[in-house]
């Protein structure tokens, strides 16, 4: 998605450790137009896919669910909290996520009463790096039983496992936009 593209290279800075700050747009002050765009997008390449609901993870990932959700019938928008700990009541589906941008580990948990065996889900997040994030969320949807129609993207570091990983799993992975390369000295962000 050029528009996407040409904003990561305008707006977006390569720190230490592979990391991409998109901050000034995506994931601290959000640009509603551009996610809006983003939204109309995961709808034209999802079309035809009964999607009941979006399932994200905290917090990146709710600013571009909900606008995305406006172009699915504004289906709910469900997201993996960040817990402290797991509750045993069984009352949550949970999953461990190691946090790239973190380097630690952390549980994620959803309530079974926003989860419900059969319906059709699509996966939403700001960022897939090593797929941590999005193998917490399809594990959380395993147990729950639902039918994963499709994981949305908006930034793929493409260098890293997490896309390569998916797609060979048989998901479909739709990434607005695909980082081959990125280089902070030289301020260089190359796409796919
Ligand atoms: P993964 O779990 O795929 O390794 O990493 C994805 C998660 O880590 C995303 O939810 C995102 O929040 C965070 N993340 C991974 N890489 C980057 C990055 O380069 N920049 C930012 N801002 N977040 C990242």
């Amino acid at each position: 998605m050029k528009e996407l593209e040409d904003r990561i290279r305008r707006d977006g800075t390569v720190k230490p450790g592979d990391v991409l700050k998109v901050d000034a747009f995506l994931n601290h002050q959000c640009d509603v137009t551009l996610f809006n765009d983003m939204g109309a997008e995961w709808a034209r390449i999802f079309a035809g896919k009964k999607i009941d609901k979006i399932l994200t993870i905290e917090a990146s990932g709710i600013g571009i669910a909900c606008i995305a959700a406006q172009h699915f019938g504004n289906v709910p928008v469900v997201f993996a909290k960040k817990s402290q700990s797991i509750n045993l009541d069984g009352d949550q589906y949970s999953a461990k996520v190691y946090s790239y941008t973190k380097q630690k580990e952390f549980p994620v948990i959803v309530s079974k009463r926003f989860l419900t065996e059969g319906e059709h889900v699509l996966l939403i997040d700001d960022f897939l790096a090593n797929g941590k994030a999005m193998h917490g969320l399809i594990d959380i949807c395993n147990e729950a039983g639902v039918v994963i129609e499709g994981i949305g993207i908006a930034i793929e570091k493409g260098f890293q496992r997490g896309g390569k990983e998916l797609r060979e799993a048989g998901y479909n992975v739709a990434s607005l936009a695909i980082v081959k390369a990125m280089d902070g000295d030289k301020g260089t962000i190359e796409f796919a």
